[in-house]
Parts: structure tokens; sequence; C-alpha cells
């Protein structure tokens, strides 16, 4: 294996056309990825895709968007023993499109302790999706409270923080808490992110297409796939002055460790 995407969802009907081409072009490149569940159903089919396929390995959980949803951690029993899911998520806070504020950032807190703590009891790692209301960090600085919390009672706790928009400080506290951070496409086309990635330890960093949304450059406008990922490695190397296969090795090496992967 050369690259595992950490976070796309291809069990996802988009894939429905060309899952079965996507693989083997990722065969090809020996490249792998984590599929994302948002609900039970589509954690269901992360499972069944990664017990098809061994590039691909499974997160099951609730978007914090699912929230009409609830985790019932009895329905995801039998899913998070499975041995090819490596995560719990993704689940956290999404406070982007929230209407009600009080109501959907309560509901949603307890969505995620729930999964927290399932992920502590399975002894799995969990992926954050954490979107601030705009032109904030809000929903970070709720999360990293949380977790905090959790971090002193259980210091087992770790995972990763997915689509990573916050700054240095952030992913700092986030580092404290021996989590990681990940960083899309967006890398490859805006330069906001330069600091951070700039900043962070080679080890705790990952790359992920978050496929189908947001394609690298050279492949705007295109369906976003996990193969896709190595551009997304390319640009980390850029940014940290490292060659593109030594980057890519860290990365790998670090994706192995936190999800516990063969
Ligand atoms: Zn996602």
């Amino acid at each position: 294996m050369r690259s595992i995407d950490i976070h796309s969802h291809l069990a996802d009907d988009y894939f429905d056309e060309n899952r079965d081409e996507v693989l083997a072009i990722m065969a090809e490149k020996q490249i792998g990825t984590i599929s994302i569940g948002t609900d039970l159903v589509s954690s269901q089919r992360v499972v069944a895709l990664a017990e098809r396929s061994a590039l691909v390995w499974a997160c099951v959980g609730v978007h914090p968007e699912n929230l009409h949803e609830g985790f019932a951690a009895a329905e995801y029993g039998s899913l998070l023993a499975h041995p090819r899911t490596v995560a719990v998520g993704e689940c956290g806070f999404d406070y982007f499109r929230a209407d009600d504020a009080v109501a959907a950032r309560r509901a949603q807190r307890s969505l995620f302790e729930a999964q927290i703590e399932c992920a502590l009891a399975h002894d799995l790692p969990l992926m954050l999706h954490i979107r601030p209301s705009r032109g904030t960090l809000d929903a970070y600085h709720d999360a990293l409270d949380i977790l905090s919390s959790y971090k002193k009672k259980y210091p087992s706790l770790r995972g990763n923080s997915h689509f990573f928009a916050g700054d240095t400080e952030v992913a700092k506290q986030f580092f404290d808490l021996d989590f990681t951070i990940s960083f899309t496409g967006v890398i490859t086309f805006a330069r906001e992110y330069d600091a951070v990635i700039a900043y962070a330890p080679p080890e705790r960093m990952h790359a992920e297409t978050d496929a189908p949304f947001v394609a690298p450059v050279p492949h705007r406008g295109k369906q976003c796939v996990p193969w896709m990922v190595e551009e997304v490695v390319g640009r980390i190397a850029e940014i940290k002055g490292a060659s593109i296969d030594e980057c890519a090795h860290t990365l790998l090496g670090n994706t192995k460790r936190l999800f516990a992967l063969e």
C-alpha cells in the first residue's frame, strides 16, 4: 500500500455507477481508503464494502446532521465488532447549517457523547466531523472541551479531526489530546491552511479526499475519488519541504498507527 485516503464516502450511492472502476485504479496505484458511515444504513454499507475489498476499511457512526436518527449502540454492535471496522464516526458538531442553534447544539452534543462512549467501549479511535458556524471556531471549542474532560478520565481516548479547518491554536489542542488532524483537496487550491500544515508535526497528520466532495487540483470539476489523495500528499510534502515518497511513507505510518491497520 502506498497511501491511504483516511476519509471517503466510497460506499455511498454516488459511486454506484463506477465503484468497481475506482477500486481497480486504486489497486493499480496501491491506494486504500477508510470509507465513512453517516447513519446506520451507510454504516452497514461501508462494512459490506470493506468485507468485499482489501483496499477498504470501515468507519461506522452517525454524522451530527443526522440527529433524527440518534445512535442506538445496540444496532451498531455487530458493525463495531467487525474486524474491518477501524473507527467510530463521522461524529461531532456541525454548527454551519443548524437553524435552531440551542436545541440542535444540545442534541448534537448527546449524539456525540454517545459515540465517544462507544469508541471507548470498543477501544476504537474517533473520526471527528467539526464544522463551526461561519467566521468562528465555536464547534472546535465545544468539541475540545468535551474531549478534554473525557481524556482526563479515559487516557486511551484518541482520534482524528477530519477536514481540518481550525487554526494552529486549535491544532495544538488536538495534538495535546493525542489526536491527529487531516486535510483534503482544499489545500491544493486554497492557501489558508498552509500555516497550520507547516506548524503541525508530520507524525500528527493524515491526507484524505472526503470523496465525492472537493476534487484536488488538477482534477477540479471531476468526481472526487480516493486515489486523488496522492495530490493531497504531494501538497503536504511541498509545504513541509519533504520528498513525496518520504511524506507518503510518514503519512501511511500515521494512519496505520492510529487506526491499527495491518
Ligand atoms: Zn465525510
